[in-house]
């Protein structure tokens, strides 16, 4: 038997919960296809961290931006805790300073202020931190914790918002809005593609058009010190990674420096993101990998060098892990996102770079909104 909705959603990581949310707004009946029968990607393995500051300028920043007011309004509503807000970036090095200062005069300086160590110290006495010239606080962050928020949004929008979540099933065929699964076709007007990294999968054609690979990470947990940190923290080698910093001419200064000091991390891809989760945790990372068909393990000494990265910042809460894990997120040289209608009525939106967490759910506006030609973009 066929099944009938208005919209089908093939994914249930951010950006297919992000679509559907968008099409249930704009007034559609909507199913959703998984493989498997709870979210296991890069959606439940990241930071959980909605990140503004430090995404790329222009479109990017903006995007995330939007994204953050809609991760603030359905958050409550789906019973998601924002566990933390805002950021903080420490610059140790002279080099650093110029790239914050340059940044904070640009348009993405917005509301982000920097701040001497001295009154960092007067307001976070129990922390401590190694030496720094100065930080930046940035207002805009949010932090949940990826692997209850997914699960909940998946349910709030089950339960809230009647979207219907399909047995697990593997989609084999998208056509004319008829698609294919493991265990019979859906029927829609739309479909809305949203495959991660399943680079093989649906659509390779696309996927290989768009140059699209993976790229894995490592990540880890550690044992909660008793300190709770303010913010997310980032440092130097997160100003060389993040294209809104290290796309600022002073930021080849500060890769100069670091290619000298820090070659080993940089080479293994290894920047500063730690957040802290409700119990007192630090998920602390990350490395950068990239090839088609990542290997599944997880050699110690990159590991090490994530532990040395946060001891540059926080020496004090370089604890032992308590878990770790691998993740891997599409990746593209052309471009940070793309959507396509791939056939009549079928589109394919892939987030390519390592923000799908901080901007699906205003990239689920525009396409959407173009596809079902509704506007949802200013509606709250
Ligand atoms: C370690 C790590 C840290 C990160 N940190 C951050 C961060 O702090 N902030 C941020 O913004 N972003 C972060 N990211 C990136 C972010 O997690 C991704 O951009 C985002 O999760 C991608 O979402 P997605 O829905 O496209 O993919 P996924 O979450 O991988 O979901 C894709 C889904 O599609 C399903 N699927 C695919 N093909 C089929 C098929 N043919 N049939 C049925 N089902 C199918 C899969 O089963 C899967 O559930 C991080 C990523 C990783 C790995």
């Amino acid at each position: 038997m066929v099944e009938k909705t208005d919209v089908v959603v093939v994914g249930q990581g951010i950006v297919g919960l992000a679509h559907a949310y968008a099409a249930v707004r704009s007034g559609r009946s909507v199913c959703v296809i998984d493989r498997h029968s709870r979210a296991l990607g890069a959606s439940i393995r990241n930071f959980g961290f909605v990140t503004v500051t430090g995404q790329a300028r222009g479109e990017m920043w903006a995007l995330a931006m939007r994204a953050r007011d809609v991760w603030a309004r359905v958050a409550p509503q789906a019973g998601i805790d924002v566990l933390q807000t805002g950021l903080t970036v420490f610059a140790h090095r002279p080099e650093a300073v110029d790239v914050l200062a340059e940044f904070v005069q640009t348009e993405m300086g917005e509301r982000c202020e920097l701040i001497t160590e001295q009154a960092w110290r007067r307001d976070n006495p129990a922390i401590g931190v190694t030496p720094f010239e100065v930080a930046l606080r940035s207002p805009h962050e949010l932090r949940i914790e990826a692997r209850d928020a997914i699960p909940k949004l998946r349910t709030w929008l089950e339960r809230e918002h009647g979207v219907r979540f399909l047995e697990p099933a593997d989609v084999i065929g998208c056509d004319a809005a008829r698609v294919e699964t493991t265990r019979g076709a859906v029927q829609g007007d739309a479909v809305f593609v949203c495959p991660g990294d399943d680079l093989n999968g649906l659509f390779p054609e696309t996927m290989a058009r768009h140059e699209v690979t993976r790229c894995k990470l490592h990540m880890l947990r550690l044992g909660a010190t008793g300190v709770k940190l303010p913010s997310p923290v980032m440092a130097d080698l997160s100003l060389v990674r993040y294209e809104g910093y290290s796309g600022l001419p002073t930021a080849h200064v500060l890769r100069q420096r670091l290619e000298i000091e820090r070659r080993e991390m940089l080479a293994a891809g290894v920047h500063l993101i730690v957040v802290q989760s409700a119990d007192g945790t630090l998920v602390v990372g990350d490395t950068h990998e990239y090839g088609d068909a990542p290997t599944p393990f997880q050699p110690q000494d990159k590991d090490a060098l994530m532990l040395d990265a946060l001891r540059d910042t926080l020496p004090g809460m370089a604890t032992d892990p308590v878990e770790r894990w691998i993740g891997s997120y599409a990746w593209s040289p052309q471009g940070p996102w793309f959507s396509e209608e791939v056939r009549p009525g079928v589109h394919m939106t892939v987030v390519t770079c390592g923000a799908g967490m901080s901007t699906a759910f205003a990239i689920a506006e525009q396409v959407v909104s173009r596809a079902l030609n509704t506007d949802l973009s200013e509606a709250a």
